[in-house]
């Protein structure tokens, strides 16, 4: 039976040049298809030119090559570019390419649909089909840096993992994308311009910490009272805000990195003077900034963006406790590529 075979990608330097010894053939051969595979992003053993064909041959016979395919661009009128993302066994993802005056931020996926239930998001709404792997991860980095030296005539400057998915219920293999794009032999970005937001899963946040990880960290927050936050994000009945708030003070206690809570005020779910005291209150316990995100519609009738009074009384209210808050209108709505709009909507058919 042939079995299948494995992505060559998935090895690191090392295990490829064990690979080669054990195949009775130079360590460093293993160096030379690794740049091959990953600096020169060689889509085929025929096109590493200085391997020779017999090593070419066996490389054939034990791996395949796996790679992103952008099957969509999709552009909006600010700017904004959704890439449908095509895996390699057909399933498909979206990242976003957000331009500002000074920066372009890559919003990248890191599962194929989402395992969590939060109502007011089109991701929750797909099933979670699997984790991507770090080359997934990685390649949609890629894709969106030749995208903005393209359009935009610069490199990609910054990175956040908000697109499909919780990346740390996909925790190995977010970390190994990310341990790719900042060494000086992937794209070598400083991990101080990578955020990584999730929902709150306060084992995986304390693992972070003991990890010693050097990115950001967002957390989506949205209610800082548990039955407000568990109505609209119902996995958090099982990580209780206590814990969440424990984990964000080991967290802080550990890296000495301010955490942004991401927020969104609803129409009668959360636009209350108690509400705006909760969070008031649960941003003292680390230092934080606020982002208030503008509601992106996701024809649920539910889920209405709170008045202009409702928002002020939360920045007025943080701003008095010296608490930093920003207002994030959202990008890339018309092509359906804000915050909580992705869902594969256009997605061609299955290949
Ligand atoms: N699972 C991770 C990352 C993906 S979501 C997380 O939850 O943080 C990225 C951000 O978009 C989160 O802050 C999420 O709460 C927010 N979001 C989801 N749906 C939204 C919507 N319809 N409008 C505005 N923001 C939304």
């Amino acid at each position: 039976m042939q079995t299948e075979k494995k992505d060559i990608r998935a090895l690191t330097k090392e295990q490829l040049r064990d690979f080669f010894v054990a195949q009775g053939d130079k360590a460093f051969r293993g160096n030379q298809v690794y740049e091959w595979l990953w600096n020169k992003g060689a889509h085929s053993f025929a096109d590493m030119t200085n391997v020779a064909k017999a090593t070419r041959q066996l490389l054939e016979d034990n791996f395949v090559i796996n790679h992103i395919r952008v099957d969509q661009m999709q552009r909006s009128s600010d700017g904004t570019v959704k890439n449908a993302v095509r895996l390699h066994d057909g399933l498909v993802v979206e990242s976003v390419l957000i331009p500002t005056e000074t920066r372009t931020t890559a919003c990248v996926s890191s599962q194929v649909g989402c395992s969590l239930d939060c109502n007011f998001c089109a991701t929750a709404r797909l099933k979670r089909m699997r984790n991507l792997n770090p080359d997934e991860i990685y390649d949609q980095v890629v894709a969106i840096d030749n995208e903005s030296r393209l359009y935009h005539d610069r490199p990609l400057s910054n990175i956040v993992f908000m697109g499909m998915g919780e990346p740390l219920m996909n925790y190995n293999n977010v970390i190994k994308a990310i341990d790719k794009i900042t060494s000086p032999e992937g794209l070598g970005m400083s991990p101080k311009r990578i955020t990584v937001s999730t929902s709150g899963v306060p084992k995986m946040i304390k693992k972070l910490a003991d990890d010693e990880v050097k990115f950001k960290l967002a957390v989506s927050l949205h209610s800082a009272i548990d039955e407000v936050r568990s109505h609209i994000m119902p996995f958090s009945e099982n990580f209780p805000l206590k814990d969440l708030r424990e984990s964000l003070e080991y967290w802080y206690s550990k890296t000495k990195s301010r955490i942004t809570y991401e927020y969104v005020v609803w129409k009668d779910i959360n636009d209350r003077k108690e509400d705006i005291d909760a969070l008031v209150k649960f941003c003292k316990y680390v230092p934080c900034k606020v982002n208030l995100i503008e509601y992106n519609p996701i024809d649920d009738g539910e889920f209405q963006q709170a008045d202009t009074e409702a928002i002020n009384n939360y920045i007025k209210a943080l701003e008095r406790n010296d608490i930093v808050v920003k207002v994030r209108h959202s990008r890339g709505k018309d092509i359906d590529a804000a915050c909580g709009q992705l869902a594969n909507k256009n997605e061609a058919a299955p290949q």
